[in-house]
């Protein structure tokens, strides 16, 4: 029954996930400015293998854009970003900033995959061919078994009976729950989301929640800005505050959730709790 299935979107989460096993995220020395507003001011982050680490912090402290350099949608004007060891666009080198050749920045890129808080699907496609279409364009795998692992995908979010259905048919929950497939097509090592949750109606926050807590078990190097402190403290081994373009505080949920050390994330913590 579809709707039994749409309430379960656990079911073979982790065999779905096969060999997507986690990278190292280091970030060293990042800075970036848009003109005269720093909004990176020199953060440096350790996410290690197939683990998960919550970002917290008020708007405009920088944490989208964290997330974009790390997916290289941004370029970094001074400090680096590496995946597993290897340096992902630029590379501070003494005063010399190395550029990656196009391809090497686009192959870095398959293996980070990102999750937005306006979904960003294809309207013109169903979910199948929005979940099938990278892995054909991105890696080139043929079409029949994009489609079949892309059903495999629906299934392990809980949509697969939903598979022909178009974006403007399904609650914003399904089409992030989409979203999240999408992005899991690629088999990436790294999972970044962006507030995956802030666009959605509260009713349909959890469905969304529970197939990203069932992410965290499967060895995916997970990294997720959001809103919600208590499935922070819940799935969360790091979390990170970050204020004014700067990680603030950092520590385990009991640290900073439950111990802050700092005002400034006291004070982020009441106004949101
Ligand atoms: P957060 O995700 O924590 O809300 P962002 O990283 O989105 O913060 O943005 C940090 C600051 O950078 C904000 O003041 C924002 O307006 C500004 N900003 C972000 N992207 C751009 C851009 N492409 N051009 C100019 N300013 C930007
Ligand atoms: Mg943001």
């Amino acid at each position: 029954d579809a709707r039994a299935e749409d309430r379960d979107p656990r079911t073979g989460t982790r065999a779905a996930l096969q060999g997507g096993k986690g990278a190292r995220v280091e970030v060293r020395g990042a800075h970036k400015s848009y003109w005269d507003l720093e909004v990176l001011r020199g953060v440096d982050l350790t996410v290690e293998p197939g683990t998960v680490t919550a970002v917290l912090g008020p708007s405009g402290s920088g944490k989208s854009t964290l997330l974009r350099t790390i997916n290289h949608l941004e370029a970094l004007d001074r400090g680096a970003v590496a995946i597993d060891g290897e340096i992902i666009g630029y590379d501070l080198r003494g005063d010399l900033l190395v550029e990656l050749p196009e391809k090497k920045v686009l192959a870095q890129r398959t293996r980070v995959g990102m999750v937005f808080q306006q979904f960003h699907l294809f309207g013109h496609m169903t979910a199948l061919q929005n979940v099938a279409e990278a892995p054909r364009r991105a890696l080139g795998v043929p079409k029949r078994e994009a489609l079949a692992r892309a059903q495999e995908l629906l299934e392990v979010v809980g949509l697969g009976a939903k598979a022909d259905a178009y974006p403007r048919r399904l609650s914003g929950g399904q089409q992030q729950r989409v979203a999240i497939a999408r992005a899991l097509a690629l088999r990436p090592q790294v999972l970044l989301f962006d507030e995956p949750t802030s666009a959605l109606d509260p009713e349909l926050v959890e469905e969304v929640l529970s197939v990203i807590r069932e992410l965290s078990r499967a060895g995916t190097t997970l990294l997720i800005v959001t809103h919600e402190v208590h499935f922070a403290r819940d799935v969360a081994d790091q979390v990170v505050f970050m204020d004014g373009g700067r990680i603030v505080e950092q520590g385990t949920p009991a640290q900073v959730i439950d111990a802050p050390r700092h005002e400034r994330t006291r004070g982020f913590l009441q106004r949101i709790h």
